[in-house]
């Protein structure tokens, strides 16, 4: 495949039933899933799977001892969230075998990323290499999720909007850890500009919507395997959530936090505040501490630490953390609009 164009979607198939029938096409097939997506699905899939295995664990071991006892086979679907799209990318990569991805909501990336995340005595592994063939967006199935966690999946996007400033602020001030890269940038902008444009669908969920976040997915893809990094979209937005998680030792929703972080980080960053509060706002998409369900000191004491947070772990890049000091006053203001339980 030519670089220019080098994403990790082998083939797309979208559509109101785009999954029907798919099942009589694609060999002797198992399938990696979750009750409620399985439910949903097998019906229009068709076909008859050798092998339905719900996923209980993201633990290695786990995933191992399931790819010892599968039939043979030479499709591995997978269908629902995440962990089980994950668990198919990397039973596909353990043997080598085709993947079909079959995403039932688009609240986190996992359906276009090449490495699967699994747990290692539980600690999060990105490991292997696996690209969807074809990678399937049914409409009919993803709106049967929650709207609001579709919206999610924009989180991961708009956070271009913070991170690609960071990669811009570290270059300026000599510190970027990679070849900075201009152009990077620009394409990054494009997909922001895309969204802004489509945010009526996305918090709709229409088909149109749908799509703008898996193609900004897949664009995003492009810019970032070729480079080898993801600088243009994770920055001081995730950073301060990295903080959060330590603190306080629970989940969220993934772009839910990231949009938190967005709203507090270009505030630090001087980087068009009220623009990228407008466009969250219009898509909906929830980033109030209330919904998240973080009191007001918590994210206070988070906001306060972050800075130190950042210089004890060398692996985090540089970005606007760095170089500001992060005073109780200035979070009192910068926590200002938001709401808290
Ligand atoms: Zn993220």
């Amino acid at each position: 495949m030519h670089q220019k164009d080098y994403t990790n979607v082998i083939d797309l198939r979208y559509g109101q039933d785009a999954c029907c029938g798919l099942g009589k096409e694609i060999g002797k097939f198992c399938v990696m899933t979750m009750e409620i997506p399985w439910r949903i699905t097998k019906n229009k899939l068709g076909g008859n799977p050798e092998i339905v295995v719900f996923v209980e664990t993201m633990e290695e071991k786990w995933l191992n001892s399931i790819c010892e006892q599968m039939p043979e086979f030479d499709t591995i679907v997978g269908i629902g969230g995440g962990m089980a799209i994950d668990a198919a990318k990397y039973i596909s990569w353990k043997k080598g075998k085709r993947l079909v991805s079959i995403p039932s909501i688009l609240s986190v990336d996992a359906f276009t990323t090449p490495a699967a995340g699994i747990r290692r005595n539980h600690e999060v592994d990105y490991v292997g290499v696996a690209s969807p063939d074809p990678l399937v967006i049914d409409f009919g199935i993803i709106r049967t999720a929650p709207p609001e966690l579709n919206i999610a999946g924009i989180g991961d996007l708009l956070s271009m909007h913070t991170a690609s400033f960071d990669w811009a602020h570290a270059n300026l001030k000599g510190k970027s850890e990679f070849p900075y890269s201009s152009s990077s940038i620009e394409k990054a902008n494009k997909i922001l500009q895309m969204l802004y444009g489509l945010l009526g669908d996305v918090r709709e969920n229409t088909d149109k919507g749908l799509m703008a976040i898996v193609q900004g997915y897949i664009d995003l893809n492009t810019i970032c395997l070729p480079i080898g990094h993801f600088r243009v979209e994770e920055g001081s937005e995730h950073y301060l959530f990295y903080e959060l998680e330590e603190r306080l030792k629970r989940p969220f929703v993934h772009g839910y936090i990231i949009g938190l972080g967005i709203y507090i980080m270009s505030q630090l960053q001087g980087n068009n505040f009220p623009f990228i509060k407008e466009v969250m706002d219009e898509v909906k998409l929830p980033y109030h501490p209330s919904i998240l369900e973080i009191k007001k000191d918590d994210l206070l004491k988070s906001l306060l630490n972050v800075r130190e947070y950042v210089k004890s772990r060398p692996k985090l890049w540089y970005t606007i953390i760095n170089d500001t000091e992060i005073t109780e006053e200035w979070a009192e203001a910068a926590l200002q609009g938001l709401h808290f339980a």
